[in-house]
């Protein structure tokens, strides 16, 4: 049986450039060897010319550069891409393309399934399998950029999973999408997009001030939010709110607040109300979202005189907001939901 090989994304050049030393070989090689990997985008170190033949070789014994592979790809007509990408042990997670002009965005998984549970969300249905590594959440992007031929412009981990609950595989992730010698995305362009995990949410200020933060709410009120965000009963809507305004007063910027709209669930118009008493003096911005419809889930969109009808009351009462069209609405746009059609039926995600 061939030893399991160990994931080169996962290491810094400081951790390598060791490694590289304990070999015998000069450490100068671990800054070639990333230049590789991130900017030439090799998926071998056979290609890699300028190393000795005898360093390639062991690198590709110890190594693997990137153990992802895309199983489907699915297009949409506005441009959007979506790929079931395979892990090393068979599992499988999403990964969205979305270019727009001149930028591309890739949405990024941080966990195989989720451990939130929402109802009326296609991953959180599927149930939770595991964190994923470092390597893997970079892999993502590195294969998306692969597969496209160009450089990533921005991320938002929108993808499976609460990336927050898989904190410290994300900030090693970070540091290599974020860095000159990764993937070299400007903080300022990752956006965290989370349910809401106070204590975590604080750390984020301390750790990474300059990226940006997403919240999503689904309702100002304790109990039907109990009902759509599951960890609500963990981290109360109060403890949440409490960590954003120390979060906004610490990193100095504005906080996005996603509100995925479902009819006769959370776009009343006292939800509308409730919504704009509880943010007034925050700053954020309001994304409104008509839900993406997830089959076999109980959950319908609102119709468009009814998002706009919620528009207008936080717009009239001096909420920043704008209504979010999700893009790829022709490929199952709904997070997790071609992981769970395509994927669970092929046994991807299985264990
Ligand atoms: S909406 Fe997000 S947090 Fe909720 S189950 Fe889906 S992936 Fe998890």
């Amino acid at each position: 049986m061939e030893a399991k090989r160990t994931a080169i994304m996962n290491f810094t050049p400081k951790d390598l450039a060791a490694l590289l030393e304990d070999w015998g070989e000069p450490t100068y090689r671990a800054q070639q060897i990333f230049e590789w990997v991130y900017q030439k985008r090799a998926d071998s170190f056979e290609t890699m010319t300028n190393l000795p033949q005898d360093l390639r070789k062991k690198l590709a014994q110890e190594f693997v550069v990137n153990s992802l592979h895309v199983v489907e790809t699915v297009s949409s007509s506005d441009g959007s891409r979506k790929f079931l990408i395979a892990l090393a042990d068979g599992m499988s997670v999403e990964t969205v393309a979305i270019p727009h002009r001149d930028r591309l965005t890739v949405c990024v998984s941080s966990q195989v399934g989720c451990p939130v549970g929402c109802p009326f969300c296609a991953t959180g249905q599927a149930g939770f399998k595991r964190n994923l590594e470092p390597s893997e959440i970079v892999g993502q992007v590195w294969l998306v950029a692969k597969q496209l031929d160009r450089r990533v412009d921005n991320l938002v981990f929108m993808g499976m999973g609460e990336p927050l609950l898989n904190y410290d595989n994300l900030c090693q992730a970070l540091l290599t999408l974020n860095a000159p010698w990764g993937m070299g995305i400007g903080a300022r362009r990752i956006t965290i997009s989370t349910v809401g995990v106070p204590p975590v949410i604080l750390k984020l200020a301390e750790d990474w001030p300059e990226l940006r933060l997403a919240v999503s709410l689904q309702s100002p009120f304790p109990e039907v939010r109990d009902y759509l965000v599951p960890l609500n009963r963990v981290y109360s809507l109060r403890s949440l709110l409490d960590a954003l305004k120390i979060y906004i007063t610490r990193v100095r910027h504005r906080v996005t607040i996603e509100y995925t709209l479902w009819e006769g669930v959370n776009d009343r118009i006292k939800d509308a109300y409730e919504l704009v008493k509880l943010l007034r003096g925050l700053n954020v911005f309001v994304n409104l979202i008509p839900g993406n419809r997830v089959d076999g889930l109980p959950f319908l969109p609102p119709s468009p005189a009814r998002v706009k009808k919620f528009y207008n009351i936080l717009k009239e009462n001096g909420m920043e907001v704008s209504i979010r069209l999700s893009r790829g609405q022709d490929i199952e746009a709904a997070c997790g939901n071609l992981y769970r059609i395509h994927g669970l039926e092929r046994g991807l995600g299985r264990p």
